[in-house]
């Protein structure tokens, strides 16, 4: 399976669904939860993301929020959620799906994105619910209230939690019926882009997998394009662009 085969597949292709995971955002600056620069203060991600962490003390949450709110308040869309905001005006049939909650691909122009695990930028308030926009960086008070008075949580979907309703079921039904699938820079360790992958390759989908590494998603792939997304991503896609018609 060569390069040549998967950049006429994709200039053919008549519906695209894209899944990003957090090494699409590497080279903007923010680090993965899993790279060398994701500890924080000795904390794991994995002990500040969930529900527990927070019913301890949503202070220390809201303060591991706010670092990672002034990274990504800081960071720039990269080349590859440029282009990948640049394909979706050249497909009618076209869906990100996008596990990161820095809001760097809206940022870029994309508009038909469904974030998953939620928003870095929103909060949710624990009792009436309300989600509400939170820009300040630092935060004007820390934990976060809602206009009702009561506390507010990061508007993100946590380990151990469940998704949004109705969410994946939107994911799902574009990826049985598209014809063309490209995963950037997820590791599968969170094992909901594996299901997703696995969803349109039954569907006789082509899958592209953009990673600097081999991941949990490569097996699924019928093309490993082994390099940065910012630029193997826009590699790939000017060289099917061209031919696109
Ligand atoms: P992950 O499990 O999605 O793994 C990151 C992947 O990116 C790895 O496979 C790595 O090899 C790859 N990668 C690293 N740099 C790359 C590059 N320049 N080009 C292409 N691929 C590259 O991410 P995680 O950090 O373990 O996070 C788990 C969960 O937390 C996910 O939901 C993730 O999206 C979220 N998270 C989001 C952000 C963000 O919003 N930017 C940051 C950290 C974590
Ligand atoms: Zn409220």
């Amino acid at each position: 399976m060569s390069f040549e085969v998967a950049v006429n597949r994709l200039a053919n292709a008549r519906s695209l669904a894209i899944i990003t995971g957090a090494g699409i955002s590497a080279e903007s600056g923010i680090p993965t939860f899993r790279g060398k620069d994701g500890l924080w203060r000795n904390y794991r991600a994995e002990d500040l993301a969930t529900p527990e962490a927070f019913e301890r003390s949503p202070k220390t949450v809201w303060e591991w929020y706010e670092m990672r709110r002034e990274i990504c308040a800081k960071a720039k869309p990269n080349e590859a959620h440029l282009s990948i905001a640049d394909m979706e005006n050249h497909f009618d049939d076209f869906l990100l799906i996008t596990q990161n909650v820095d809001g760097l691909h809206t940022r870029a122009g994309s508009k038909k994105v469904l974030e998953i695990h939620g928003n870095i930028w929103k909060a949710r308030c624990m009792k009436c619910k309300n989600v509400f926009e939170v820009k300040d960086v630092p935060l004007k008070e820390n934990p976060v209230k809602c206009q009702c008075g009561s506390i507010a949580r990061p508007h993100i979907v946590w380990f151990g939690e469940k998704y949004e309703p109705g969410i994946l079921e939107k994911a799902i039904d574009f990826l049985s019926k598209t014809d063309f699938l490209i995963v950037v820079g997820t590791s599968g360790m969170v094992t909901t882009p594996i299901y997703l992958a696995q969803t349109a390759d039954e569907a006789g989908a082509y899958i592209v997998d953009v990673n600097i590494e081999p991941s949990l998603i490569t097996g699924l792939a019928d093309f490993f394009l082994q390099g940065k997304a910012g630029s193997a991503l826009p590699h790939l896609w000017n060289k099917s662009k061209e031919i696109r018609k």
